[in-house]
């Protein structure tokens, strides 16, 4: 039994107590002294109640607070945290909204699948899955690329197209790394394969980047979901230090008082 619900049982007894007070006071005809004797455990409960709740908030948290705790994490978070772990506090403890710039707009509206026509030419999938979605109830994680490309031969591939986000001096940025590892987890699981290469489009600068799924890649995804997990559970903000250019660039950045701001 938990601590909120020995706090609340407790304070029900109290309540009956009072009530047997009170019902002794008409029934029996006793003077005011009885009901002020039944009040006194009922004040007692109500103040262990109120300290319980302020000493352990988690354990008196409604149903849809428990189930918001529950609700699994997707790719998307895990990218987030990649960018910063703090970002994973304002979202899912404080549920903040990201600052939606104008890039992040058009980006939304952009013809994806236009663009990743030379990749789809060179890998020349027999299949192609658009915004398959995709859930692991073992990792506890969601999430949706934008395509899986899938060859005669049975290889899975995710791609992601990114326009609002630029990559990193000619290479994959580490956070879009672990999302599409994220996908790679997702795939392996539903499609019982192993996936070994995935791709982002940077729209921008037309680049079209390799990842290669490795076995650490993966291990360093695991990683993240139980870290993710332990900052929503926790509601613990973590202490982070990030460089400067992501604090400029970062759609939390008018929330936050860390990083180097
Ligand atoms: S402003 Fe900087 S420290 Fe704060 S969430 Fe963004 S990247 Fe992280």
């Amino acid at each position: 039994m938990s601590l909120g619900e020995l706090a609340l049982m407790w304070q029900a007894m109290a309540w009956c107590f009072l009530g047997l007070g009170l019902l002794m006071v008409f029934i029996l005809n006793l003077n005011s002294t009885n009901t002020l004797l039944g009040l006194l455990p009922l004040l007692f409960s109500t103040h262990v109640n109120y300290l319980s709740r302020k000493a352990h908030p988690k354990a008196y948290k409604s149903v849809d607070e428990l189930n918001y705790v529950a609700k699994y994490i997707t790719a998307s978070d895990i990218k987030r945290f990649g960018y910063c772990p703090k970002i994973i506090y304002f979202t899912h403890v404080l549920h903040l909204e990201e600052r939606v710039t104008e890039a992040m707009e058009y980006g939304r509206e952009i013809h994806r699948e236009k663009h990743v026509q030379p990749l789809i030419a060179k890998i020349k999938p027999s299949k192609i899955l658009r915004n398959y979605e995709l859930k692991s109830d073992n990792l506890k994680i969601t999430g949706k690329p934008d395509f899986i490309l899938v060859t005669k031969f049975n290889e899975y591939i995710p791609v992601e197209v990114k326009w609002a986000e630029e990559e990193f001096k000619g290479g994959v940025r580490r956070d879009h790394k672990y999302q599409i590892g994220a996908y790679a987890l997702l795939i392996d699981e539903a499609f019982k394969t192993t996936v070994k290469r995935g791709y982002i489009y940077y729209l921008r600068s037309k680049r079209i980047v390799e990842v290669k799924i490795t076995s650490s890649l993966k291990k360093e995804v695991r990683r993240i979901i139980k870290r993710i997990y332990s900052i929503v559970n926790d509601e613990v903000e973590p202490k982070v230090k990030v460089g400067r250019s992501k604090c400029e660039n970062c759609g939390w950045r008018k929330y936050c008082r860390g990083g180097w701001v």
